[in-house]
């Protein structure tokens, strides 16, 4: 890896490569592209999730945020005509006070439709929660791959091949002199595909190679009820990449210091630190960071304070990336 390039920075020019190139086997569904998405047992660094334009278009109808497990339980039970909310849904598992907030939610969202009959809320669906959901691909990212990174990494994907909540999984490493050693490899469940990555040019669509196919995998052998937990929880996972999309880093990072800049990476945009003058890391450009610097007020947007604000313009950049990018699939 080039000096100065952290796993993080990794982790994006992996996402942005995906954005590019997304399925390395060809074909083209519509896909998103969201980094750091898991559930309370494993994280990923990389997940795409596969739809299609009619799927992805009909979950637009519900906006542009995503929607946590409380709102879907909402969207995906309210029924075609109105009724009592208690009546329309299922047993949530959990007290109906935290679903009435949800429905107070889902209202000011516009997710809903809600009315009073006498003390008793009334709810209406404002279209079917579509079924958008078609793959959900877990990418992991390893640059260098070492013995004791590669023994580590076995053990996440096997636990990803056994709870079988993503339909592939990846391992990206970075491509060396002898490709990647196969010891490091014969230690990885076979089910894992392997993409090596060559980003010293910067980032574009060819930046990956797929050094080993995945399998599909298995859900097999569950119950119904397990069934449709996973299901709930990809969906979770799968809003959560809708919402968040991959450059959302802005929100932890400080787009408000005046060193921090963003810099061309061929097809990427990188965060930059011109302090350090390095790419920098999420880790170090925080609050604990001794080199911060405010932006200068000259520098803020026009509209300050009404509008802009510090970072505010680097931040509008990213987000108008990501909707440009992110959610049809591709530039
Ligand atoms: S000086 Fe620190 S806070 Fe400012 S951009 Fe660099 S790493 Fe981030």
């Amino acid at each position: 890896m080039p000096t100065g390039r952290s796993e993080f920075v990794y982790e994006l020019q992996v996402c942005r490569w995906a954005e590019l190139a997304w399925p390395p086997d060809g074909g083209t569904p519509a896909f998103l592209v969201a980094r750091q998405l898991g559930t309370k047992r494993r994280r990923w660094d990389t997940v795409v999730v596969e739809t299609d334009p009619e799927g992805l278009a009909a979950r637009r109808r519900f906006g542009d945020r995503e929607l946590d497990s409380d709102l879907l339980h909402i969207v995906r039970h309210a029924p075609a005509e109105w009724a009592f909310y208690r009546d329309a849904l299922p047993d949530p598992g959990y007290p109906w006070r935290y679903v009435r907030e949800a429905i107070h939610r889902a209202d000011d969202r516009g997710i809903v439709d809600t009315r009073r009959d006498g003390n008793k809320i009334e709810i209406r669906r404002i279209a079917p929660y579509p079924d958008w959901v078609d793959r959900l691909i877990a990418i992991e990212n390893k640059p260098d791959l070492d013995a004791s990174a590669a023994r580590q990494l076995a053990d996440q994907l096997t636990h990803d091949v056994d709870a079988g909540l993503a339909d592939e999984v990846w391992m990206a490493t970075e491509r060396t002199e002898d490709r990647v050693e196969p010891a490091l490899l014969e230690s990885l469940p076979v089910e894992a595909g392997i993409l090596t990555t060559e980003f010293e040019a910067g980032v574009d669509a060819a930046s990956a190679a797929v050094e080993w196919y995945p399998t599909r995998l298995s859900t097999a052998g569950t119950d119904a009820d397990s069934d449709g937990d996973r299901h709930s929880r990809r969906l979770e996972l799968a809003e959560r990449a809708f919402g968040r999309g991959w450059r959302n880093y802005g929100r932890t990072m400080r787009p408000d210091c005046r060193f921090f800049e963003l810099h061309r990476d061929g097809r990427a945009l990188l965060p930059w630190c011109a302090a350090k003058g390095r790419h920098q890391s999420s880790m170090v450009c925080g609050s604990s960071c001794d080199d911060f610097q405010p932006e200068p007020p000259a520098w803020r947007t026009r509209g300050w304070p009404i509008e802009g604000g510090p970072g505010k313009g680097i931040t509008q950049l990213l987000a108008d990336r990501a909707d440009r990018t992110n959610r049809p699939g591709r530039e």
